[in-house]
């Protein structure tokens, strides 16, 4: 399926600026965005992959990083194919990277929006959860879908890579309830080398998402040699503590796979050292994944 895209604009010289993420692509008729899900067709910027899901599950909301938002309540979580990123960890590759590692090829399972909804209610799920590939390339697909859901009852939340525009968070943000961001590093060489992309935009909407008053957590993969060195842990946990030190930072330990297989799995006393760079920063809720003490990744109140 495909639908014409939102938030483009016709340069005049043939070309079409896509506005939803800051890769800020330009293309002409035929082209594909760097995300390879909208394409220039007859004229019009198009999304590729509207009402069509690729991965849709249920998970308890804590599986996506939210600890401080209806704790335990079951969540419809859906994706597309497609990403404006190229993370060489994405635990995701083989939905984000399909269409540009086979040939543009788009695929899905056919759900529209009601249908997306009506799966969220017949499975007694209260929240739908826009993640797995970023959600912001996908965008009047999730939009369509958050306001049926809205409309139903239900909880919208987002998880991003943080690399949308403004324009894209304004569009959305009507329509969600909270927002989980991916900070993978605090280095625009890391940015540009392993993910395709650049850091200021990330670090952009950070802070434009926590002015707007969404509930916002934080999410930071710790990748052995190229992210965990004590100055850039540091530089995440200052950038946080100075827009909130009540903002949640979940930081994520890294498994080898896809293009970083060769790379060991990040060490307990890694994780250890990041929490307590975290705490030291002044965050009151620091998170680790699984395989660390209960008290590193268990909801408690940073008082006690
Ligand atoms: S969503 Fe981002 S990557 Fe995709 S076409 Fe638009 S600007 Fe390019």
């Amino acid at each position: 399926m495909a639908a014409t895209a939102w938030l483009s604009q016709k340069l005049g010289d043939g070309r079409i600026l896509c506005e939803a993420c800051s890769q800020a692509c330009t293309l002409k008729e035929g082209e594909y965005g760097l995300c390879a899900i909208r394409q220039v067709e007859n004229g019009e910027l198009t999304l590729l992959t509207y009402g069509l899901a690729a991965a849709v599950n249920i998970d308890t909301i804590e599986k996506q990083r939210l600890f401080h938002f209806m704790p335990e309540s079951r969540v419809l979580s859906i994706g597309t194919i497609g990403c404006n990123l190229s993370c060489s960890f994405c635990e995701n590759h083989d939905l984000s990277q399909y269409p540009k590692e086979n040939n543009h090829t788009i695929d899905g399972r056919a759900l529209s929006p009601q249908q997306i909804v009506d799966l969220a209610l017949k499975y007694d799920c209260e929240v739908i959860a826009y993640t797995y590939n970023e959600p912001s390339t996908y965008l009047e697909y999730c939009f369509d879908t958050a306001k049926l859901a809205r409309e139903a009852g239900l909880k919208n939340i987002y998880v991003t890579s943080g690399y949308e525009t403004k324009k894209a968070i304004d569009t959305i943000t009507p329509l969600i309830d909270a927002m989980v961001i991916d900070l993978k590093a605090y280095s625009d060489s890391f940015y540009r080398n392993i993910c395709g992309g650049s850091l200021q935009p990330v670090l952009d909407t950070i802070q434009y998402a926590h002015n707007k008053g969404i509930w916002i957590e934080l999410t930071t993969p710790l990748i052995p040699g190229h992210n965990d060195a004590d100055e850039e842990i540091r530089a995440i946990s200052d950038f946080l503590a100075r827009l909130d030190t009540a903002i949640p930072w979940h930081i994520i330990p890294f498994r080898p796979m896809y293009k970083m297989n060769d790379l060991p799995p990040t060490s307990t006393e890694k994780l250890q050292r990041a929490f307590d760079i975290g705490k030291e920063s002044g965050l009151e809720h620091i998170y680790i994944g699984t395989s660390c003490p209960d008290i590193l990744h268990s909801t408690h109140c940073h008082g006690c």
